[in-house]
């Protein structure tokens, strides 16, 4: 890899305080919530922006907008990145726009360098990734990546009744592409961590492995309700006995599987919850969380035989049911290895990580190579007015994910 590729920190940064400017709030945050005026105005300078750099542009029929440099071989399939230029009511200046313009930045700098990569590079706005004004989130990369169909994701109304469809032909974004259905060779989105952990470990850079999977389960004992004085201790059926032994067998659970796993009782209704009734009828939840399958099914399996260990051992019978699983997102090994060459090559700290929360990255990985770049922000703090991000962070962020779309786009 030429090691002179370098974007230019300068002026992504005047870039994102300008975008910063339309929904500005009193706070520093921002509002700007999909499909409004205010989004119109942001696509609108995003469009200019783009085509001042030589884009070409195209807008598909969720209003997704993509903004292509040409390649050497423009019958290739495209490396894209990109990510969301609405926000949350009470939003941050950096959540969403900083991947928006961290590829516009990739291509104003190759234009810079005159650097030609094989493939042709898009720059993309998805849609409403926020899911603020129209639930729900991430719905027009969804559409792209068929995990929805189009008229579900047009259809999606606001609480006045107004449906996507309709407000991105007013706005003029209702574009005449068919949506997704194009061979993508790899999608790449820089993005704030949203989280605390880089901020933590003093990294600069996290490489995003993927998305953790969810397992959630109900769980209810049953015992006996029985006076609190005159029962023996030995002969009692006290389902909430039961259920103190699965909550530390689960918090023993989540520490056994470290780094990654998370696994919480974060509901629990005792039966009757009376001072001097042995309680006869628990329920409570388990929700489990790990990046890996093979271990989520550990971890679900070793909860289960906690739960049934903690009935024999307490005379209760028991309720065990899984209510829902969202199977863990494994980004593209390739595209990983790029983000990670890029951030080694410039000497940054850098550290693997799991995204804990959702990206139209989880969607694009269903249909094309994926991989993500985190930047920290301040305290971890994001979805709030405050959220910040400094200005050499976003450079060395965008100069990775300069150096992993230039390795992509340069394959054959
Ligand atoms: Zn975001």
């Amino acid at each position: 890899m030429a090691t002179n590729l370098k974007i230019n920190g300068e002026r992504l940064w005047d870039s994102l305080m300008e975008m910063a400017q339309i929904g500005a709030t009193a706070k520093g945050g921002v509002c700007r919530l999909a499909l409004t005026d205010l989004d119109r105005e942001a696509r609108d300078l995003f469009v200019k922006w783009c085509k001042d750099a030589g884009c070409t542009i195209r807008v598909d029929k969720m209003g997704n907008v993509f903004a292509r440099r040409a390649g050497k071989d423009n019958s290739l399939a495209p490396v894209m990145t990109g990510s969301h230029i609405d926000s949350q009511p009470t939003g941050g200046k950096f959540d969403g726009a900083y991947g928006v313009l961290c590829g516009l930045e990739v291509i104003r700098s190759l234009n810079d360098m005159k650097y030609e990569t094989l493939r042709p590079i898009e720059a993309i706005i998805w849609t409403n990734e926020e899911g603020s004004r129209f639930a729900p989130a991430m719905v027009a990369s969804g559409v792209f990546a068929g995990v929805f169909d189009l008229d579900y994701g047009l259809g999606r109304a606001d609480q006045d009744g107004k449906t996507m469809g309709d407000e991105l032909k007013r706005i003029g974004y209702a574009g005449e592409d068919d949506v997704g259905g194009r061979p993508v060779h790899a999608f790449f989105e820089a993005h704030i961590e949203q989280g605390p952990i880089l901020e933590v470990e003093k990294k600069k850079i996290g490489i995003v492995q993927g998305a953790q999977g969810q397992r959630w389960f109900e769980v209810t004992f049953i015992g006996q309700e029985a006076h609190a004085g005159p029962t023996p201790m030995r002969v009692r059926k006290d389902a909430l006995v039961g259920t103190a032994h699965v909550i530390g067998a689960v918090n023993k659970i989540g520490l056994e599987n470290a780094p990654f796993a998370c696994a919480t009782v974060g509901m629990i209704n005792s039966s009757p919850n009376s001072r001097n009734v042995i309680p006869g009828k628990v329920f409570f939840t388990i929700d489990l969380r790990h990046p890996e399958d093979a271990t989520l099914t550990k971890m679900a399996a070793a909860v289960k035989s906690a739960c049934e260990e903690a009935a024999a051992a307490n005379r209760l019978e028991v309720d065990f049911k899984e209510i829902w699983y969202s199977p863990p997102v494994k980004f593209d090994a390739n595209c990983v290895a790029a983000v990670k060459k890029g951030a080694e090559e410039l000497g940054f700290e850098n550290l693997d990580i799991i995204s804990g929360a959702g990206h139209d990255s989880v969607y694009m990985s269903r249909v094309a190579p994926t991989a993500m770049v985190f930047i920290p922000c301040e305290g971890g703090i994001s979805h709030n007015e405050i959220e910040n991000a400094t200005k050499d962070d976003c450079r060395d962020g965008c100069d990775v994910l300069l150096r992993a779309m230039v390795e992509r786009a340069n394959a054959a």
